[in-house]
């Protein structure tokens, strides 16, 4: 997330020294101006970004120091309005959600990931199947809600979504949810059918948040769809889906400023998994290529059980690093969302994730022979990988489908795996690990 407008501002920072001339700041800024335009962000935001920048750091002294300070401070202004920041939740539970949005602009999906996201932070979440144009769009819903075990309200006879919204209401009063996300109709285009449905619903619910979700493909057209939407309908905040195909990725920096509508989530993908929260002091951070370690503590703390982690960690300092534990490991990566997101927050590295293809794990053509060949694992060869003889691996590959070079090469992986667990799982390890990460740190440009 993030990366061609990190790399935006690395650019125009280099291009100052530490005590320098106004050509030099013209140069800067110049350039900063060119690469936030050509990224997208609206031109009255890079006007007055680039002015304030420029007066400030005049004010101050040119250089280096001064130039990052002036311009932290500023995109921080433009990021941070009034209003919530994260999920906020009501002091009288159930706090009730509205998501709104056009067709195609990955409301459904983004449904799902608000509540597989709760659900992470053992949140009780019901999601209220209200969408009612699109036929396929509860039967989309209960396929994600199944594959992701979220709970799922929907009534195929009734047509009225006010009603449903209704007794998803009572339902999730009565069964003590935490939460209740109400996915509603999307149209190609804002219509008065649909914001009549929407008040409707909305009169209905008195919702504590109604989010807005907005595809970032669609560039400033998503600005002015929120605009127009929170006229009539009001909203507390913005989604921004699809960010990760969007190679431009200016409308992030500008939409909250521009609409005066809070950005709270940002979607990165197509799993349930890919939802980041957007906090604008985290956000600068990361946008002046310091990384999100606290998102990344954040994320990582709501995952990884301390108890089964502390246990994992004593089986793998004994060596005793097994194909179950292999499997939950696995499954454990699969909730921290892409690859290319965590390299991101890692302060001096998230220039790097750019450059990261993001790798699907889960398909790739190694998990799934080394899931095939744990499956045909007696338990015992589960837990002791070291009783993996030649007549049992012939055994393992004929089960699971695979050549027997196939299982040889899987248990390799599993090996080396092990070894590296073993590795960094002692103190030193730790430390070892702690030192490239801080090495890291040093190499961006300040
Ligand atoms: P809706 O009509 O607004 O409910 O849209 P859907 O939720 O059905 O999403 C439309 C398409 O966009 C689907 O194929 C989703 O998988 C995809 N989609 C939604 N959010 C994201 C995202 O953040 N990244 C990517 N790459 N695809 C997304």
């Amino acid at each position: 997330m993030f990366g061609t407008l990190t790399d935006s501002f690395k650019t125009a920072i280099n291009k100052i020294r530490f005590a320098d001339d106004e050509k030099a700041l013209k140069k800067a800024l110049d350039n900063l101006k060119k690469s936030l335009l050509k990224a997208d962000v609206h031109y009255k935001v890079v006007k007055d970004l680039i002015k304030s920048v420029e007066l400030e750091t005049k004010k101050d002294g040119i250089g280096k120091d001064n130039f990052l300070k002036s311009l932290k401070k500023n995109i921080f202004e433009i990021l941070k309005i009034s209003g919530s920041q994260g999920f906020v939740f009501s002091s009288r539970p159930p706090t009730t959600v509205l998501m709104a949005g056009l067709q195609g602009s990955g409301k459904t999906t983004t449904t799902v990931k608000l509540a597989y996201y709760l659900k992470l932070r053992k949140k009780k979440v019901l999601i209220a199947a209200c969408d009612l144009q699109r036929l396929a769009a509860i039967e989309q819903l209960k396929q994600l809600c199944e594959q992701n075990e979220l709970d799922l309200y929907f009534d195929e006879h009734e047509k009225n979504p006010k009603i449903i919204s209704k007794n998803a209401l009572k339902k999730a009063k009565e069964g003590l949810y935490d939460v209740l996300i109400v996915d509603t109709a999307g149209r190609l285009a804002i219509d008065d059918e649909l914001m009549h449905e929407l008040k409707d619903i909305k009169n209905t619910l008195i919702p504590d948040e109604i989010f807005y979700v907005a595809d970032s493909l669609s560039g400033q057209d998503a600005v002015r769809s929120v605009s127009s939407f929170n006229e009539q309908l009001g909203i507390t905040g913005v989604i921004l889906s699809k960010y990760d195909g969007d190679s431009k990725g200016g409308v992030a920096l500008g939409i909250s400023k521009q609409t005066g509508v809070p950005l709270r989530f940002v979607g990165i993908g197509e799993k349930a998994a890919d939802l980041e929260l957007f906090i604008p002091e985290r956000v600068v951070n990361r946008l002046m290529g310091e990384g999100d370690l606290a998102t990344l503590a954040e994320k990582t703390s709501a995952i990884i059980d301390e108890k089964q982690a502390k246990k994992l960690t004593k089986k793998m300092k004994k060596g005793e690093f097994n194909f179950n534990d292999f499997l939950e490991q696995m499954e454990s990566m699969k909730k921290l969302g892409s690859m290319k997101s965590l390299v991101g927050m890692i302060p001096g590295l998230s220039g790097m994730a750019n450059q990261i293809k993001d790798m699907d794990l889960e398909n790739s053509s190694e998990m799934k022979a080394m899931k095939a060949m744990i499956s045909s694992m007696t338990k015992k060869e589960r837990e002791h990988p070291s009783i993996l003889n030649n007549s049992r691996k012939r055994r393992i590959a004929k089960g699971a489908g695979l050549s027997q070079m196939d299982v040889n090469r899987s248990i390799k992986q599993f090996q080396n795996a092990a070894k590296m667990a073993k590795k960094f799982s002692g103190k030193k390890g730790m430390q070892d690990l702690q030192g490239m990460m801080s090495a890291q740190g040093r190499g961006f440009p300040r």
